[in-house]
């Protein structure tokens, strides 16, 4: 429960923010819910001002509507307002179906798409941000927000000796169906040291606290363990483009929105250092930016119309690569060690 003393020093926060920034059009935040948690910058507690407001879900269609603010200390961009950890759970479970069950005809083109020459070739033209291309040699992986287990079969495949983490646990079942150990239960429950690698692909802009995960993830790796972490890219050339409609602000399921810069310091903040990093731009993920701001609201998902705008991205190839190359690629990839 908010006091009203602690209003007024969070709306005295917000309108600080309002005299201190020019030239920009902002308004204080937060705006719309006063939470404790909302109160601060999550990584230095810093004021934060709005940077996009209104911004809806276009994935899923959850209703309402959410901004995204920015800490005037250290520029890391948050969804406001947060939803506390019990919202999120009834919002996966109500909005997030994975639909990934093995032995339907849908599964089983996909599997077969996967492991085509086409969709190597799209690794290469995207960038791979799942981790596809690696090679295991029988080092223990931990695939965590496993989902129902599709990247652990690329794992497998490349020699890894793969396990997963989920939470959802119909996903986790469906995991299990295809021979894995799927771990349910927190990070702070599984074993330490017990992996080489660990992959967060497309996860920790869900996390509530990324440096508390990122802290238990390094208790799990061994010694000279890395993680791998891919997550949308903050300073991408089309969420300009795209402004409210860029696919990637996924509200309100994704919490932040890292930068090379803030992701880099959430990584030493939880002890690692960082090894690499690069961009990707996904044509798939341009096609739905581009489907996403011709649709008022989400429909099912058309193959078809995804596949047209793929090309249509594909098109464009040199200016995604030109944007990588510029750190303005609209994903993150990064690999991390312990230090
Ligand atoms: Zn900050």
């Amino acid at each position: 429960m908010t006091t009203t003393l602690e209003k007024t020093a969070l709306q005295q926060e917000g309108e600080k923010a309002v005299r201190s920034h020019e030239g920009r059009r902002v308004r204080p935040w937060p705006r719309r819910e006063w939470r404790p948690g909302d109160a601060c910058c999550a990584l230095c507690a810093g004021p934060a001002e709005v940077l996009v407001d209104g911004v809806q879900d276009t994935r899923l269609g959850v209703p309402g509507q959410w901004d995204i603010v920015r800490c005037r200390d250290c520029g890391f961009e948050q969804t406001s307002p947060r939803a506390s950890e019990a919202e999120l759970t009834g919002l996966y479970e109500t909005y997030y179906n994975h639909g990934g069950e093995p032995g339907t005809r849908y599964a089983t083109l996909r599997e077969r798409f996967f492991q085509s020459p086409l969709y190597r070739l799209m690794l290469w033209l995207d960038g791979d941000i799942s981790f596809h291309t690696e090679r295991g040699g029988g080092r223990r992986l931990l695939d965590i927000g496993c989902n129902e287990g599709r990247n652990l079969e690329f794992y497998r495949r490349a020699g890894f000796a793969a396990e997963g983490q989920e939470i959802n646990s119909v996903a986790a079942q469906t995991a299990r169906g295809r021979r894995f150990v799927v771990h349910t239960q927190p990070l702070a429950q599984l074993p330490p040291s017990a992996y080489d690698r660990i992959v967060m692909s497309q996860v920790l802009e869900h996390v509530l606290d990324p440096v508390d995960t990122l802290r238990e993830c390094r208790r799990l790796l061994a010694p000279d363990g890395e993680i791998w972490i891919s997550v949308p890219n903050a300073r991408s050339w089309q969420r300009h483009v795209f402004g409210r409609r860029w696919i990637n602000w996924h509200v309100p399921f994704h919490v932040s929105h890292f930068a090379a810069d803030s992701l880099a310091d959430v990584l030493q903040q939880a002890g690692f250092s960082v090894i690499g990093i690069k961009n990707a731009s996904p044509a798939a993920w341009m096609a739905q930016s581009i489907i996403a701001s011709i649709r008022r609201k989400p429909r099912g998902r058309s193959a078809l119309l995804l596949g047209g705008f793929m090309l249509a991205a594909y098109g464009l190839l040199p200016l995604l690569w030109l944007g990588n190359g510029a750190g303005r690629g609209d994903c993150l990839i990064v690999k991390a060690r312990r230090s």
